[in-house]
């Protein structure tokens, strides 16, 4: 039996919901799931994840609950090699751009990030290149393997198991001159962009930073996202974590909504692959136009208002 490692993220206190479409993918015959939690409360995560066939969680502890990814790394590495982990699957997100490398650089493993597909019977996976113009199939030879995968691209199956509860104390760290300052969030309360299966951003047509407030608005009601294009961030209107594109973060939500943005070739890279596109749009011949879903010519200051309303309604 071959024990595949899953590292585990949780948003305040709750296991997050992609973690479930990587257990899916992990889950096949001769295999058991062991999923790593570090310094956080297994076994708050232990019914949600025995429900996605999790058959041992690790509850690790480095003894210091800031954020230290250095010290997270190494601890993951040296449960990896306790409990006989080979292969380690975890999220393309910023803390596990944080981790997976250090991971892979502790075990002298190869590491591949934003996996769309994973076959860990032969380790070979596939993530795309060339701002999504080419998709790459890639084999893997060595002792470890690590592998970021992208979110959302697995629909997530259940598969009830029993899972035995280990604690695993790592305290083999010296310290790596990390300190934790401060920690902001951005107030929004939405989820990493990566995540969300509802998605609105929005472009130069909104023509200044308080005007998100309508796309916040609307997403409030859809339990969704707010994104926008580079033009938005480049003028400081949003931060760049909500950036989409092929220098932002790629999304592949279940709708995505784009308000005011003309559909640039870069900002396609980064959203292309959602399930449904609906543009917002005064000029029916901006690129978008042509490669969405669904559209509304119109003026989004006299459409997304009237939208939110609509919304609100359905919602009582
Ligand atoms: C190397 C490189 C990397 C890049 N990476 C990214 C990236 O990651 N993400 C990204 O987004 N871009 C990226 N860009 C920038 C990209 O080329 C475009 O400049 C950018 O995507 C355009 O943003 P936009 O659609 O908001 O603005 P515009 O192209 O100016 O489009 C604005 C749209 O708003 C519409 N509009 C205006 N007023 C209204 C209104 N009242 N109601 C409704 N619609 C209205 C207009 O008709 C127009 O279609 C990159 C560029 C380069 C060179």
């Amino acid at each position: 039996m071959k024990s595949i490692g899953l590292l585990i993220e949780l948003k305040d206190g709750q296991v997050k919901e992609a973690n479930f479409g990587m257990a899916t993918t992990a889950r096949g015959e001769n295999r058991q799931l062991v999923a790593l939690v570090v310094d956080e409360s297994a076994t708050d995560a232990q019914t949600v994840l025995e429900a996605y066939g999790v058959a041992r969680i690790v509850n690790i502890r480095t003894g210091n609950r800031s954020w230290d990814p250095a010290r997270r790394a190494a601890a993951v590495a040296a449960a990896m090699q306790e409990f006989g982990i080979d292969s380690l699957i975890g999220l393309t997100s910023p803390s596990g751009r944080e981790l997976l490398p250090r991971i892979a650089a502790l075990l002298d493993a190869p590491l591949i990030m934003d996996c769309t597909e994973i076959d860990l019977d032969v380790h070979r996976v596939k993530t795309s290149q060339y701002s999504g113009k080419t998709v790459a199939t890639i084999a893997l030879t060595g002792g470890h393997f690590i592998y970021g995968m992208r979110a959302n691209v697995v629909t997530p199956l259940k598969a009830p198991a029993t899972a035995e509860f280990i604690d695993f104390s790592f305290d083999g760290y010296q310290g790596s001159g990390y300190e934790v300052i401060e920690t902001r969030t951005d107030g929004s309360g939405s989820k990493y962009l990566a995540e969300s299966d509802i998605i609105i951003s929005g472009g130069r047509g909104l023509k200044r930073a308080e005007n998100f407030k309508l796309l916040f608005d609307c997403a409030r009601h859809m339990n969704a996202s707010v994104g926008a294009s580079r033009v938005a961030v480049d003028n400081g209107w949003v931060p760049y974590a909500m950036q989409v594109g092929q220098t932002g973060v790629k999304v592949n939500p279940k709708v995505y909504m784009a308000v005011g943005i003309s559909g640039s070739i870069q900002h396609f890279a980064g959203m292309k692959t959602a399930k449904m596109i609906i543009a917002i749009n005064t000029d029916e011949n901006a690129a978008i136009m042509a490669n969405c879903d669904y559209f509304a010519v119109g003026d989004l200051f006299e459409i997304l208002p009237e939208l939110e309303k609509a919304l609100a309604a359905a919602r009582h």
